[in-house]
């Protein structure tokens, strides 16, 4: 058993640091705050190297443990195990491949829904559901919590595949109609387990999660439901439950690629992440924290660049940017939640500072940090952007000359860790956060010399998308392609309920569930 760590709220309001298990089921602070570790462990180059002899979910256990959190050491032993077993297509969980000299790609698409959102949300829920039962809390039954998710991606169908039948807990999915990839609903709306729902929200995300948002602050509406047993809950990036599983494989990384002999023990290897919330360049930052041998990390944006300019001037402004639709969605964000957590770690956990950044950030939309915290930012970060035609091109380029097919997000990266990389030949890690069949109209335009949201040619406007991933692999032997999307045709639909883009009908939908499920009366 190591020392119990317990968490700061990153803007103060919250008089005690709390354990693990109450922050995953907070989630946010009162007062939009996020909850930090109040300090490190400390893992030696030792233990970090014999990772790699281990079973990845034995791994993921030394992680948590050495993070002191608030369960037996047996009870996350069995957890693991059952987090990152035969759920994922292989026993590896996280591979590293070289796809080029010192180019090594972390393959974080192994899981139910081939994106790296499983990482996290394959764990999570086991957590969360054993956390609800924790004695102190539960007076009798613990109450029902339902998750809600307004995604306009690849968060939807992990975290039904995550929540999917845990204890104590449902999720209902709201996506907007008219944004998510053919395959993005299929994998949504043939979703199985007893304790999920999935509704399509007319209109775009924003109407989509604008409507969701507002039913989460509907006091009078969630007491009505608290009264009777169910308390709404969410699962999103700011959890701190989904930003510890990802710490794991940056080290799991590591000591891969000394025990092939690919990196000398200690030897620094750079990290370049495809960012949109910060969650997964963070959770690296904290595995450089813990004593992995991490040496620079790269920041990479698609056309919503504001990450690359902050990191580069130390003054984040969205107050003239807007909004650009670009083939890799996940990146596409203005404000960067988790880098708040950041942020916070860099500035000597000054909560004022903090609070008067968030005050700016929300009234002008713009703040600037302070000279230390820069000089902090700068010793760890370089950040760099790509537009969405050279991130086609990179898919195009890196499947020429190495034979290894990218999808969007990950071509983002690729070409930015070959701009930021100090020698040719200086190790880099370059995340791999999806699989390229789950974005197959943009990879089909990238191998066909075509633009950005250009429209697909006759021969292949009408397939499916699961049909159009099995003619790409076709013509490019682009390697195999994950069992469950290949058989996402003959699934059949379990939900198809469109609703209005308002509270009221997002509230609906949600009470009508829960009577179906007797829940409520
Ligand atoms: C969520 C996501 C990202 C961005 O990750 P953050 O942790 O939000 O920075 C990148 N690529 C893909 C495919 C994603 O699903």
């Amino acid at each position: 058993m190591y020392d119990s760590i317990e968490y700061l709220d990153t803007r103060g309001y919250t008089e005690t640091p709390l354990p693990f298990s109450t922050v995953i089921i907070k989630g946010l602070a009162a007062g939009g705050g996020l909850f930090v570790p109040e300090k490190l462990p400390q893992l030696d180059l030792t233990e970090i190297v014999k990772l790699a002899s281990l079973p990845y979910a034995q791994q993921a256990a030394l992680v948590f443990d050495r993070f002191g959190i608030d369960f037996s050491a047996n009870v996350i032993d069995r957890l693991m195990q059952q987090a990152y077993g035969e759920n994922f297509d292989t026993p590896v969980i996280a591979p590293v491949v070289e796809v080029a000299p010192r180019s090594y790609l972390l393959e974080l698409f192994h899981g139910p829904t081939a994106a790296f959102k499983d990482m996290a949300l394959q764990c999570l829920p086991w957590f969360f559901s054993l956390a609800l039962e924790k004695p102190r809390d539960a007076a009798g039954t613990p109450m029902f919590h339902l998750i809600l998710v307004a995604t306009s991606g690849d968060t939807g169908s992990a975290a039904l595949a995550g929540f999917r039948d845990r204890e104590h807990t449902g999720v209902i999915v709201f996506y907007p109609r008219d944004g998510v990839s053919d395959i993005q609903s299929r994998q949504m709306t043939a979703a199985e387990g007893a304790n999920v729902g999935v509704v399509a929200v007319q209109g775009n995300f924003d109407d989509c999660q604008n409507a969701v948002k507002t039913v989460f602050n509907d006091a009078a509406f969630t007491d009505v439901l608290a009264g009777q047993g169910v308390k709404l809950a969410s699962a999103n990036s700011i959890n701190w439950g989904r930003l510890l599983p990802q710490v794991v494989y940056y080290a799991s990384a590591y000591s891969q690629l000394v025990a092939s002999g690919s990196l000398e023990l200690g030897e620094q290897l750079d990290v370049c992440v495809p960012t949109g919330n910060f969650g997964n360049i963070l959770a690296a930052w904290y595995a450089r924290a813990i004593g992995v041998p991490i040496g620079r990390l790269y920041c990479a944006s698609n056309d919503n660049n504001v990450l690359t300019d902050f990191i580069n001037s130390g003054t984040y402004d969205i107050s003239q940017r807007s909004f650009k639709l670009t083939p890799s969605p996940s990146m596409d964000i203005l404000v960067s939640s988790n880098l708040e957590r950041q942020l916070f770690e860099l500035n000597g956990h000054d909560a004022g500072l903090i609070r008067k950044w968030m005050r700016e950030l929300s009234e002008q939309r713009r703040f600037q940090v302070d000279e230390a915290t820069f000089a902090a930012l700068r010793e760890s970060f370089s950040a760099d952007w790509v537009s969405s035609e050279e991130s086609l091109e990179t898919i195009r380029e890196v499947f020429q000359q190495f034979g290894y097919l990218l999808e969007p997000h990950t071509a983002v990266a690729w070409k930015v860790a070959e701009r930021l990389r100090m020698t040719p030949d200086s190790p880099v890690l370059i995340v791999a956060t999806s699989h390229w069949a789950k974005f197959a109209s943009d990879v089909y335009r990238a191998l066909h010399h075509m633009a950005p949201g250009e429209a697909l040619p006759d021969e292949v406007a009408g397939l499916s998308g699961p049909q159009l991933v099995a003619r790409i692999a076709e013509q490019h032997t682009a390697g195999s392609i994950p069992q469950h999307l290949a058989e996402l045709d003959s699934k059949p639909i379990r939900f198809d309920e469109t609703c209005a883009n308002t509270a009221e009908a997002v509230s609906e939908s949600i009470v009508d569930w829960l009577e179906q499920r007797r829940l409520i009366d």
